[in-house]
């Protein structure tokens, strides 16, 4: 039997990408680097954990996204004044939210990558952002990933354009190809959501199409990229984990709220795998489809809303 699915309109799923992103960064951020078996039950998974579970960032009160839903906030106000300009916009973005927490709830940094510190800190002190992020192989931490989604969200003419933006936004902080890709693969999923195709549909056409643009020189980090699937999710802090864990949750639910605690409940980089699905949910679903007490528990709404506006602006 088929159900008929409500209409989602393109502005619902923009805003649900947004919110989505930043409401999955928020219910995970208590539960980070805790293991799946030391982690409450999925269905007690809240902004504000059980009492008795040892939540991590006391102190940062529920519904405070984090250093995921900043940088995504921030790359989306660099596309919505043109193109990702690294060494401009992007740049200085990325060091106002580690010096001053700007687009954070309070103003305050909690929670940073160590790659992402330690690119940042090689941008202070004079290298060119398309050069500050780290390039070795065991530099494929999913900071990059995790603020990705505004890439797709902003009109573009063509793959070409989105899968430009995608690496580019890296760069500051992510140089190795497989962080690369894996943004790549994130971005043309997410396209692809916008316009309605369903998750399936869109990850097989994102992978079909990175496979074709992809150059020969990186055919083999592709590989390892795609591969990836087939380990088990694990939600750790590895890009190619990250991407395949987020994947997961997608395909393993049916609404927005079992997959962000789906994503959670891998365990681990609980905030930045929820922050993925919840993006992709958010697109798949819609703004309705995320549970309206996460809506209002959410913190900073002050600072997303004028960006949105601006967002669904641009596709009038
Ligand atoms: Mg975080």
């Amino acid at each position: 039997m088929s159900t008929i699915s409500p209409v989602i309109s393109q502005r619902s799923r923009l805003r649900g990408a947004i919110y989505g992103l930043l409401v999955g960064d928020a219910l995970g951020v208590p539960y980070e680097f805790s293991s799946a078996e030391d982690l409450p039950k999925q269905n007690l998974i809240e902004m504000e954990p059980p009492p008795a579970f040892d939540r991590a960032h006391a102190g940062v009160p529920p519904g405070t996204w984090s250093d995921d839903g900043a940088q995504a906030l921030h790359l989306l106000s660099v596309l919505l004044q043109g193109d990702v300009d690294i060494e401009g916009r992007l740049a200085q973005g990325l060091q106002s939210w580690l010096a001053r927490g700007e687009l954070t709830p309070d103003g305050r940094v909690f929670d940073i990558g160590i790659q992402t510190q330690e690119a940042l800190s090689r941008l202070a002190r004079g290298v060119p952002a398309n050069q500050s992020g780290l390039c070795e192989e065991r530099s494929n931490g999913n900071g990059s990933l995790m603020r990705v989604l505004p890439a797709a969200l902003v009109p573009a003419e063509g793959d070409h354009v989105l899968l430009d933006r995608a690496r580019r936004q890296s760069l500051p902080t992510h140089g190795h190809t497989r962080s690369l890709l894996a943004c790549s693969l994130s971005t043309l999923i997410s396209a692809r959501l916008l316009n309605g195709t369903g998750f399936i549909e869109a990850l097989d056409q994102a992978q079909e199409c990175l496979e074709t643009m992809t150059i020969r020189e990186e055919r083999d980090e592709l590989r390892v990229l795609l591969d990836g699937r087939l380990d088990p999710p694990s939600g750790s802090g590895y890009v190619v984990d990250c991407l395949w864990s987020s994947v997961a949750a997608v395909l393993r639910t049916r609404n927005f709220e079992d997959c962000v605690r789906t994503a959670i409940g891998f365990g681990n980089d609980t905030d930045t795998t929820a922050c993925v699905a919840g993006g992709w949910a958010g697109l798949l679903y819609g703004e309705e489809a995320i549970p309206l007490r996460w809506r209002e528990q959410l913190r900073g709404k002050q600072l997303v809303e004028p960006l949105l506006q601006r967002l669904t602006d641009c596709w009038v």
